[in-house]
């Protein structure tokens, strides 16, 4: 992508709500992400943009290619599993992704101050916040501290997933990535503008902890998620989508 490697001082991505280019720059990162993630799953990475040359050429600025909104599990570190280096992505990782006022401001500054055109929300298999949710359902207590903020924030999920009828964990993972896809875009009118002006797309991926690939579950616009993952190709679950 062109402006993966370019260096401080330059603009941003083209701005632009033209039809005919619309999406495309979203497109284009989803894209680079997809492809970085089957290098990794591959055995095949690149380590791109982590030499010193990289590191000195956007120290003066940064212009990011893709927001990643994950969860901060120590397995889960975004720039190893999408095979990227320095300044191409601007993550935020909370435990079982949950979003706050931080996260929502964390994500609007690199949307509409950087030009980043794509959210992803990365989300996985075992997630500890949503087993930890899902004990404090079960068992009627909460637990102490700020944890509770957390659990707290992933409940809604589970009331969700129990009104779908879902009740594996894998399956209410998928409920909690869409749901927190939702929240993003219900609680950021300024993200959910920049979705509504082409500028930007929102997409909810589940990675699998022991194959490292994804597979998306959701995507604003519909339909945007089109590019064939590592893990979707190799689905077997008639269930699971390849593509949203
Ligand atoms: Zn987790």
């Amino acid at each position: 992508m062109s402006h993966t490697g370019s260096s401080g001082g330059q603009p941003g991505p083209q701005r632009t709500t033209d039809r005919a280019t619309a999406l495309s720059e979203p497109t284009r990162a989803y894209a680079e992400l997809v492809a970085g993630n089957r290098r990794f799953v591959d055995g095949a990475p690149r380590h791109p943009n982590q030499d010193a040359g990289h590191r000195a050429a956007v120290a003066d600025g940064q212009h990011p290619f893709a927001v990643i909104v994950g969860c901060s599990d120590s397995r889960l570190a975004a720039e190893i599993i999408f095979d990227r280096g320095l300044g191409d992505l601007f993550v935020v990782r909370t435990a079982g992704h949950t979003a706050g006022p931080e996260v929502l401001g964390s994500v609007e500054y690199a949307v509409t101050v950087l030009g980043t055109p794509l959210v992803v929300v990365l989300g996985h298999d075992s997630c500890g916040a949503v087993q930890a949710a899902r004990e404090s359902a079960a068992t009627g207590t909460a637990p102490s501290g700020h944890l509770r903020a957390v659990v707290d924030a992933v409940l809604p999920s589970l009331r969700r997933a129990a009104s779908e009828g879902v009740d594996d964990i894998d399956g209410i993972v998928d409920i909690h990535i869409a749901q927190t896809v939702e929240t993003l875009l219900g609680q950021s009118p300024v993200l959910a503008d920049e979705v509504a002006l082409g500028r930007c797309a929102v997409v909810g991926v589940s990675y699998r902890l022991a194959a490292g690939a994804v597979r998306p579950v959701a995507a604003v616009p519909a339909g945007f998620a089109t590019v064939e993952t590592p893990a979707s190709a190799e689905s077997t679950d008639p269930a699971a989508p390849a593509t949203v």
